[in-house]
């Protein structure tokens, strides 16, 4: 079902893994061997389908967004970037990282209930064995964030969300521990930014590895992407109202052209979405470059 491309060969890299979105290489040569050159392509997914359109300039925008938030939150918790001096065929929506020794838990906050929360809530009134108020609807923003841990499924299958007790007897309590007090702590920050530019960040994933230092130290890194529209849910504040489907910020004019009778394809069918026409692909670019901008405050 997925259909992702052959990653291109980059000199002094060894291709690893591609994802739906994001090519992994293996620094082979020079300062930085044996560390990961991470690649945003164009690539955008709908419906769980990786669309053969691409977005211009996506992978850069979402590559700066990433980076910018890395900064932001550079008070709270250690990242991995190494550098951004990335060789020439992917400069701008590359960083070299430090390789980490990943936690195997995808690290979810949510303030607000919608998605595969929003399921488990109906079916049993609690997200991830948290326990909520009755009477929540899709979108209803929580009494307080929490912290609902995802399994890392393989490509193309779904995350299942687990216990934090699931999690503390898979990592160990005391790393489960800090993982839930960092992912709260990066919300509650990552969210107070947004709301201060009109945008809800309604959940995020993180995931995080850990880093021995020369002295022995290990210390707990934020890794992959962080807060870009592909690993959080963002909507815009003057448009949230609770009890059905948000728009999303960045994917609604490609799912609301997927879905209309113009596109002529059926979600419900195996064949693959059809191509996007170049007017929904330029205001999607748009919506990339807005987020970017009004999180920013800087032009793309
Ligand atoms: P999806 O498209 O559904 O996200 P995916 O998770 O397999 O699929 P990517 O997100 O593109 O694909 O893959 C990036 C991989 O790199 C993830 O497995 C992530 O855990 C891993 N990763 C991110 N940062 C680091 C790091 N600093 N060290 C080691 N691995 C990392
Ligand atoms: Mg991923």
């Amino acid at each position: 079902m997925l259909n992702i491309p052959e990653a291109p060969a980059i000199a002094g890299a060894t291709h690893l893994h591609s994802g739906k979105v994001r090519d992994l290489y293996e620094i082979t040569d020079g300062p930085h061997t044996g560390e990961l050159l991470m690649v945003a392509s164009d690539r955008i997914s709908a419906f769980d389908h990786v669309l053969e359109s691409t977005i211009p300039d996506k992978g850069e925008i979402l590559t700066r967004m990433s980076l910018w938030w890395f900064e932001q939150l550079e008070p709270l918790v250690a990242n991995h970037v190494i550098s951004t001096d990335v060789p020439a065929e992917v400069a701008g929506r590359a960083l070299i990282v430090q390789k980490l020794q990943m936690f195997p838990v995808e690290c979810v906050a949510r303030g607000y209930l919608t998605g595969s929360g929003l399921i488990d809530y109906d079916q049993t009134g609690e997200v991830c064995g948290v326990p909520l108020p009755h009477g929540l609807v899709d979108g209803s923003r929580l009494p307080k964030p929490i912290f609902t841990p995802a399994t890392k499924a393989e490509l193309g299958d779904h995350d299942e969300n687990v216990s934090y007790e699931a999690v503390a007897k898979q990592i160990g309590p005391d790393d489960a521990s800090m993982l839930r007090e960092l992912t709260l702590d990066v919300y509650a920050r990552a969210d107070e930014i947004a709301r201060g530019v009109g945008l809800i960040l309604a959940d995020t994933k993180f995931e995080f590895g850990v880093r021995h230092d020369d002295l022995g130290t290990r210390t707990i890194v934020l890794a992959d992407e962080v807060l870009t529209p592909d690993s959080s849910r963002y909507w815009s504040l003057d448009e949230w109202v609770p009890g059905g489907t948000q728009p999303s910020y960045d994917k609604q004019i490609v799912r609301n052209w997927l879905l209309s009778p113009e596109s002529g394809w059926d979600k419900g069918s195996d064949a693959p979405p059809p191509a996007l026409p170049s007017e929904i692909i330029e205001r999607t670019r748009a919506r990339y470059v807005e987020a970017y901008e009004r999180l920013t405050g800087t032009t793309f």
